[in-house]
């Protein structure tokens, strides 16, 4: 067939739909060529159908694909002939229609914008921020909005709108907007938003994200109104009212002139700390409607931890936090501090974290394994018993019962070891809970079905009562000498393994542990210093997970184990420090998604800085929250070491060491040796800060005490091991001859009770002949002395570099750097 009939054909094949498509729509290109004209928004065919040209719009992007062959023209667009390969265009539209399209491409209808929270909170800012909205939705003038990243700028600029109530919205991302922003001002021979909107308002977000061309444009408009209509070719005055949102506050912007422009910047949300409460209320309402369930609390702690977040995305973060949260959430439970995961902000100590799981591939398969399962319920549960059984019917002194000396030799010396190496990991095979966990299981082997945790009460409660137990403990072992006293050691242990089979027993978990037990909170305290921490990746979290057994619990999954879930009710991805992690690892064997990391970490970064090893421009925001009953609970524990040594206390003060024969002196002196040194650290605080005050009222005062006083925790740390450094090198190379005492107590008494027995005496010569020949050591006198000299300098040390980090350069913080060397001194002088 000749070309040119080709041709005809083709264009009656092509036409002939397209002219019917005015009746009924429908129309495609068959594959040929035609030719055609181009710019960079239309491909228009030499045809005519009524009135307009037959018009095939091209996307921003370029030609389809359909169109081949592309042959520039002499200048500017291509033109020529092109290949046509089965452009679908769907329909050519008409004018209007294409105005229609244009219009709601940027046209918001009301269930776009939902979930449109309003301006919740009663606080100064809020307030402002409502009359604004209803003062400028009353007039026609321009607004420029602006404000950190996620404070809801958009929503501000919609309630305006909605205020107004006039015409339909228009939202113009800016940062989308093409470099001669066509669809906005038009081109030639096609009209653009602005020609064809008519009345309304149009708000142009993130206009500090607009290119550089158009920017002038878009402030001109908001300024005067005005436009250069480029389909029209001729300035226009435009109807709409224009919002401007940002979040640069550029030099461009801050030469709009105020009488022209309203400005309105939106407060980041933390200065209006006091409005989180109620946007928290407003969402969890919101989330809750329609769905039957009851609207969940959010636990005191939660909403504490929320306030003292700073929120670097503002209310966009809140959101996704509650939402999160919500998502997390077990049904019929309550927004728990575990459950928001505020973003982990040590990035720049992240650096010097690795992941030990990485590096040792065995170590993940090893705490993946049952090995802890089999130590506590295999070992531990059955040692347990006859060790306090040996502390109460064995022999009652120290240099006699081996159960004394595994307890206060090995036992305390051994544990403040683990603390800056392993945190919390004695809690992982703590016998006290063995037995809480033997309770519970059994309980719900039952039936029985464990109530949830009064969390609101135990955050309240649970500290103090804590502190206090430690305090009665402290007390009791000083005025009973404990140490000396097998059978009333043996009554401490079973004390707190009452205390979490009780807990066990009601409540499911740990919540003994969690809130409660003294042991727990000095090894949370502590923990705080550790070189390791257990943690998970939030962002992968958050991307990869909806099931949350790491925290809830339930069935295998992939890798993950079926599991009870974080037996503390911690979320690994939630943890902003180590005090509430037993370093089970639980929530290891439970990930499916391999997110859980066991890390190797600068000691000290829960507090937003590494002290022990001093990294220049390593500091960054605290993760660790301050609390008063763990703060007073520190400087309890540095109180334990002077209690201790509280005959030489009364010594050195020149009164007779009789003084303390009498049971209510003692007690007395005893309760101020605990006291004291907090009672004084705070003391020489209030001085530091009055005479600051004083002296210079306008400089910057001493952090609160509640974060300052935390750099006493090394001095309380290391103080501790130093003293129980002599029973760990002396004493506890006794502890075999001990065992050997131990044995002929027994078999003393068992020649006594049946004499008949036989080989009663034979066994004791044998254990007489062992205590002798037993392995056993002392360190001398010197070392044991030179040792805790060095271990009572890093603690001043530590402590001093502690100080410096949280106590800034603040005048008179130099008082507190006395008190650490006066404390480190006494210290020296009764231990040493
Ligand atoms: S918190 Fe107390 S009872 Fe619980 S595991 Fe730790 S030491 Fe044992
Ligand atoms: S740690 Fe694992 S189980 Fe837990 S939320 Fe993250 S991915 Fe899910
Ligand atoms: S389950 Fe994980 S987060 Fe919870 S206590 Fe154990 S190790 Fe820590």
């Amino acid at each position: 067939m000749p070309r040119r009939i080709q041709r005809v054909w083709l264009v009656l094949a092509i036409f002939l739909p397209c002219l019917h498509r005015f009746a009924t729509g429908g129309f495609a290109f068959t594959s040929s060529t035609v030719p055609w004209r181009a710019d960079r928004a239309r491909l228009t065919l030499p045809l005519r159908a009524g009135k307009d040209d037959i018009v095939v719009r091209l996307p921003d992007e370029g030609i389809p694909e359909g169109v081949r062959k592309l042959r520039p023209g002499p200048e500017g667009p291509p033109s020529g002939p092109a290949e046509v390969d089965k452009v679908n265009v769907g329909c050519l539209p008409t004018s209007s229609e294409l105005s229609d399209r244009l219009l709601s491409e940027y046209m918001l209808g009301s269930n776009q914008i939902l979930p449109l929270r309003g301006i919740l909170g009663g606080s100064a800012y809020s307030k402002t921020l409502r009359k604004q909205v209803r003062q400028n939705g009353k007039s026609n003038g321009s607004v420029l909005i602006f404000g950190e990243q996620g404070t809801k700028k958009d929503m501000l600029a919609f309630l305006i709108h909605y205020s107004r109530a006039k015409g339909s919205l228009y939202f113009v991302d800016c940062g989308g907007v093409s470099v001669k922003g066509a669809r906005i001002f038009g081109r030639a021979r096609s009209s653009g938003l602005l020609d064809l909107a008519s009345e309304g308002t149009v708000v142009f977000n993130d206009v500090d994200k607009l290119n550089k061309a158009l920017l002038p444009r878009v402030l001109q408009l908001a300024v005067n109104g005005t436009y250069w209509s480029k389909a029209q070719q001729k300035e226009k005055q435009s109807k709409l009212k224009v919002i401007l949102t940002a979040e640069q506050w550029s030099s461009v912007l801050q030469l709009l002139p105020k009488n022209k422009v309203v400005q309105i910047k939106v407060p980041a949300l933390r200065v209006r700390r006091s409005d989180i409460s109620s946007m928290v209320q407003y969402e969890l309402r919101r989330l809750t409607r329609g769905t039957g369930r009851p609207i969940p609390e959010i636990q005191p702690e939660a909403l504490k931890r929320l306030q003292a977040y700073d929120f670097p995305n503002n209310v966009e973060e809140l959101f996704f936090l509650i939402d999160n949260a919500y998502r997390n959430m077990e049904p019929g439970g309550s927004i728990t501090a575990d459950l928001l995961w505020t973003a982990q902000s040590v990035q720049k100590l992240d650096l010097f974290k690795v992941n030990l799981l990485e590096v040792y591939p065995g170590l993940r398969r090893f705490l993946q394994s049952d090995w802890l399962e089999r130590l506590n319920h295999g070992f531990t549960k059955y040692a347990f018993p006859v060790f306090v059984i040996l502390l109460f019917i064995g022999p009652q002194t120290f240099s006699q019962n081996f159960g004394l000396n595994l307890f206060w030799a090995w036992w305390w010396p051994g544990i403040l070891l683990t603390y800056p190496i392993l945190g919390r990991f004695w809690c992982a095979v703590c016998p006290f809970m063995i037995y809480g966990e033997v309770v519970q299981r059994w309980r719900v082997g039952q039936g029985a079905v464990l109530q949830k945790w009064p969390t609101k009460q135990l955050e309240a409660y649970g500290p103090w009562f804590l502190y206090l137990l430690f305090l009665a403990i402290l007390l009791w072992e000083e005025l009973w000498v404990l140490e000396n006293t097998a059978y009333l050691s043996s009554w401490l242990l079973l004390l707190i393994t009452f205390g979490a089979i009780v807990g066990s027993w009601f409540y499911e978990r740990r919540v003994w542990c969690r809130y409660l037990c003294p042991i727990g909170g000095m090894n949370g305290l502590y923990a705080l210093l550790a070189l390791t921490e257990l943690r998970s990746q939030q962002g992968e979290c958050k991307a990869s997970c909806d099931t949350f057994h790491c925290y809830k619990g339930g069935p295998a999954e992939g890798e993950g184990q079926e599991t009870n879930g974080c037996p503390l009710y911690s979320h690994p991805a939630s943890l902003k420090d180590n005090k509430n992690c037993v370093l089970c690892f639980t929530c290891l064997r439970a990930c499916p998604h391999r997110t859980v990391q066991v890390n190797l970490r600068a000691p000290g970064i829960d507090f937003g800085f590494p002290f022990l090893f001093p990294i220049p421009g390593t500091s960054s925001a605290r993760q660790h929250e301050s609390s008063a009953p763990e703060l007073a609970l520190l400087f309890l524990l540095l109180g334990a070491v002077f209690c201790h040594h509280l005959q030489d206390l009364v010594v050195q003060a020149g009164a007779p060491d009789t003084l303390l024969d009498d049971f209510a002196v003692h007690s007395a002196l005893a309760a101020a040796a605990l006291l004291g040194p907090g009672i004084f650290v705070w003391m020489m605080d209030r001085l530091a800060r009055g005479l600051s005050a004083l002296f210079y009222p306008e400089q910057k005062v001493l952090n609160d005490f509640l974060d300052l006083g935390y750099a006493y925790l090394p001095l309380t740390w290391l103080a501790s091991l130093a003293h129980y450094l002599k029973l760990g090198l002396v004493d506890a190379g006794q502890v075999l001859p001990t065992a050997a005492r131990t044995a002929s107590f027994f078999v003393a008494g068992l020649a006594e009770w049946a004499p008949w027995a036989p080989g009663t005496s034979f066994a004791q010569e044998q254990l007489k002949f062992l205590e002798e020949a037993l392995p056993h050591g002392s360190a001398p006198p010197d070392v044991v002395a030179f040792l805790q000299g060095v271990v009572l300098l890093l603690a001043a040390t530590f402590a001093l570099l502690k100080l410096g980090k949280l106590g800034g350069r603040a005048p008179f913080a130099w008082i507190h750097q006395a008190v650490i060397l006066l404390l480190t001194y006494e210290l020296w002088q009764l231990i040493l």
